[in-house]
């Protein structure tokens, strides 16, 4: 598996409007506890349900002779933001530890945290540093992050982590997308924010940014051909393979969830799921990027597809995109739950 989007817990500090998940909020009393609870019962069981050899074979940088390379896999261990006190010692600690002891000596894995950077501290810096952690990727530089619009705050808030970070050993990401990373890299950090253009614009977005109607994306934008989409989920040996993962141990092939999760990874092996899959026309169609063709077997033709791919916005203004169809036919079709039943 190249890659594993694993959303630890649900708990956040924020509730930005252009949010893609109703749940990553702030919670209080017995519900903050449940949150918390969730998190630290449910990780070391997804952990130890991840693939037995966190790597994969790169076929687009092959060897001298053509054949394709195994590369250390990444897990990017995210939020809500996964470094508030409830989570980060009781959850994020320990998961770092265990993945970085399962797999050491047997290829590696390349831990990212993922964080809105709005806590971080020299100290959490170079616990993060200590524990073997790969790379800090500090996503909340963007005008949708409270306190964070216009270039110049921006720019503020990168000069001081910027800052804080070096003074901890802690240096720039230098390696472009795409690229292995070397092992020699130490910890690394770097910045990214969600833009109308990219992240926000060009996708069917759930949650707070569904309901404030902040997509621009058509029926044309298929975000499903796309990292983070549903491409590749299923070639788990190989490069663009990603999937992800939430509290419950729930396991998508999409970072923004189909409405029903494949399978569940507190009692299943993940590469058991999604070998259960294969051969499965609902999800090769997915894996494949072409969502459209989802159907075709249980008689939804790709016009019929793209006709159920239409929704009226709050607002009453009509919105086409593949995601929507993609929700329909879950809904619509598939019975809800897990689709793979492991014994
Ligand atoms: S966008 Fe990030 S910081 Fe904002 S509410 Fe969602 S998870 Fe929290
Ligand atoms: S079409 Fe479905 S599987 Fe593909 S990105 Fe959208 S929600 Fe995910």
């Amino acid at each position: 598996m190249e890659s594993v989007y694993y959303v630890m817990s649900w708990l956040c500090h924020r509730t930005c409007r252009h949010c893609y998940e109703d749940r990553f909020r702030p919670y209080h009393g017995d519900e903050l506890r449940s949150v918390v609870e969730q998190a630290r019962a449910n990780a070391p069981r997804i952990i130890d349900n991840l693939p037995d050899r966190f790597t994969y074979l790169d076929r687009a940088q092959p060897d001298a002779n053509g054949a394709p390379v195994e590369r250390t896999g990444t897990v990017i261990l995210a939020g809500g933001e996964i470094l508030l006190k409830e989570v980060r010692e009781p959850v994020l600690y320990p998961a770092i530890r265990q993945l970085r002891a399962r797999y050491a000596g047997q290829g590696g894995i390349q831990v990212i945290v993922q964080t809105t950077g709005d806590i971080l501290t020299p100290r959490i810096a170079g616990e993060l540093r200590d524990l073997g952690v790969a790379q800090i990727s500090v996503s909340g530089v963007d005008d949708f992050h409270e306190g964070m619009q216009g270039e110049a705050a921006q720019a503020a808030f990168r000069a001081r982590l910027s800052a804080m970070f070096e003074a901890c050993g802690v240096q720039p990401v230098h390696h472009k997308a795409g690229e292995p990373r070397a092992d020699s890299d130490g910890c690394r950090y770097n910045f990214f924010g969600a833009t109308p253009d990219e992240w926000i614009g060009r996708l069917w977005p759930r949650g707070r940014a569904q309901s404030n109607e902040l997509s621009t994306a058509t029926i044309a934008d298929n975000f499903c051909d796309r990292w983070s989409g549903g491409r590749n989920f299923l070639d788990h040996r190989y490069n663009g393979s990603e999937v992800s993962i939430d509290p419950a141990g729930d396991v998508f092939p999409c970072c923004l969830k189909t409405r029903h999760p494949v399978g569940n990874m507190l009692n299943a092996k993940l590469d058991r799921i999604l070998d259960g899959l294969r051969g499965n026309p609902v999800y090769e169609a997915i894996s494949a990027g072409q969502p459209q063709r989802m159907g075709l077997t249980h008689g939804w033709t790709e016009e019929e597809f793209l006709r159920k791919s239409v929704t009226r916005l709050p607002s009453g203004r009509e919105y086409a995109n593949l995601c929507i169809g993609c929700d329909r036919f879950h809904d619509e079709v598939l019975a809800p739950g897990p689709l793979v039943q492991i014994s």
